[in-house]
């Protein structure tokens, strides 16, 4: 969500004559896009607060934006930091362009604030508009990976998980109409999108009432597969509680659709689970995915979980560590629990696993995990798979080139996977087949491989 926003910011703000420099130090604005799900997040953007403070002693005429959640869940005491002239809401963004072009024409104008002051209200459903106005006139993969885009097809959240801020800052889920989702689908298609993907919160949630009839997430999975130029469609995030079986169809059946899953667990302990406000049991969690596989083949699952929850027992994060031995995940991202304010869980569970515990636990899951993803990849050596490719692969240690004519270049599959290879700069943007020799925990390595890609299916298989 923060990605799309940044880029279609930055689109806009190029389209209004401003143009993107590469030092703090030698810009006239800049702009912070802020999340507000962890503590640390926030933590780092004062951080980068702080040094903005020092460059302007030196370069006073710099305007300097914070927008996102972070900005709408603190607002004016935001505003009152002193490195900062505007603060912006994610519901907001479309008024960055001028609100910045006013700050600079005039910098004895003072400081200025937009959010949204009814963030749950119904009110939003214009914001919503406006939004959608904005999103379609500046979408682009300028700022992104050359022949992929994000396509927002919701917004919101209406779930309160009792440790998550999100449906206090982006405000209850809206769904765009598919129509418009569409138009800005065959839009970005025609310019040379070759993957796009779908997001929402809880992008399983969409759902578009119009006419006789209501759109769901598999419909716009269809009728996205219909467009001519797109070859594979991501979605994320899902939430496991209200899953329906029509998108792992749609998954099967339609040939772009890639077999992927974003799919959060939280954690493995139904006690947990419940006062997470999760509204699914380990069980039934293991089902879906059971029902992944079944429907879809050799589907890729990625799991995100939040250790030392308050009142984590170490049988509730055993709990947690046996549904990872079970669910067979590609990978995981683990958060240590980081109490949110105005969220339910601060309100009412005290932050009682101490940090320590915190890091222990999330070191133990990323190594249990890690010795499955590795032991399980080896399936893939000798194999060819199809990628698209993203360019040159950024890690310093991975990036010594062969030669000039052959550096090292990332991609990804259908799946999910991270390739890394060797090959023309010049194959960015478009897919290759590649030959894995070699595999670790997180990561294929291989060459590119003679003769036809394949399709998503045969990768998988
Ligand atoms: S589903 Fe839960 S964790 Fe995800 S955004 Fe909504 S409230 Fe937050």
């Amino acid at each position: 969500m923060n990605k799309l926003d940044s880029s279609l910011v930055a689109r806009a703000l190029r389209e209004a004559g401003f143009a993107v420099v590469e030092q703090a130090t030698d810009a006239d604005a800049v702009i912070i896009n802020t999340c507000s799900v962890r503590a640390h997040a926030e933590e780092r953007v004062f951080s980068h607060l702080g040094h903005l403070k020092h460059i302007r002693k030196t370069r006073p005429q710099t305007v300097v934006v914070v927008m996102g959640c972070m900005a709408q869940r603190l607002g004016r005491r935001l505003l009152e930091h002193e490195a900062v002239d505007i603060v912006v809401g994610p519901g907001q963004i479309p008024r960055i362009p001028q609100m910045l072009a006013d700050a600079i024409a005039d910098r004895s104008a003072g400081k200025h604030i937009a959010v949204s002051a009814e963030i749950r209200a119904a009110g939003s459903e214009s914001e919503a508009r406006r939004l959608d106005e904005f999103e379609a006139a500046f979408d682009s993969d300028e700022n992104h990976i050359k022949s992929q885009a994000f396509v927002r097809v919701m917004r919101g959240c209406n779930n309160f998980c009792s440790y998550c801020v999100v449906p206090y800052v982006r405000g209850p889920e809206i769904s765009r109409p598919p129509g418009a989702i569409m138009e800005q689908i065959r839009k970005l298609a025609g310019g040379g999108i070759r993957q796009v993907t779908l997001l929402g919160q809880t992008v399983n949630s969409y759902e578009y009432p119009a006419g006789d009839r209501t759109y769901y997430l598999a419909d716009l999975l269809e009728m996205a597969s219909a467009i001519e130029g797109v070859r594979w469609i991501r979605v994320i995030t899902s939430h496991p509680g209200k899953f329906d079986d029509s998108i792992l169809h749609a998954m099967a059946g339609l040939e772009k659709v890639c077999p992927y899953l974003h799919l959060p667990a939280q954690s493995g302990s139904d006690e947990i689970l419940k006062a997470m406000n999760r509204h699914y049991t380990a069980a039934e969690y293991l089902d879906l995915l059971g029902r992944a596989r079944e429907i879809v083949g050799d589907i890729a699952i990625a799991g995100d979980f939040i250790v030392g929850f308050p009142g984590e027992t170490e049988a509730d994060f055993e709990a947690t560590a046996e549904l990872v031995r079970r669910a067979c995940y590609k990978n995981i991202f683990v958060f240590k629990y980081s109490p949110r304010p105005g969220t339910h869980a601060v309100k009412k569970l005290a932050d009682s696993v101490p940090y320590e515990v915190k890091q222990r636990r999330n070191g133990e899951l990323l190594d249990q995990q890690n010795e499955i993803a590795a032991d399980y990849n080896m399936r893939f050596v000798g194999r060819d798979v199809e990628v698209l490719v993203e360019g040159l692969s950024k890690k310093p240690h991975l990036n010594r080139a062969e030669h000039e004519d052959n550096p090292q270049l990332i991609g990804r599959t259908a799946t999910d996977y991270i390739v890394v290879f060797n090959g023309p700069e010049s194959l960015t943007g478009t897919f290759a087949k590649v030959r894995i020799g070699k595999t670790t925990a997180l990561t294929l390595f291989g060459e590119v491989a003679e003769g036809p890609c394949y399709n998503k299916n045969s990768i998988a298989s």
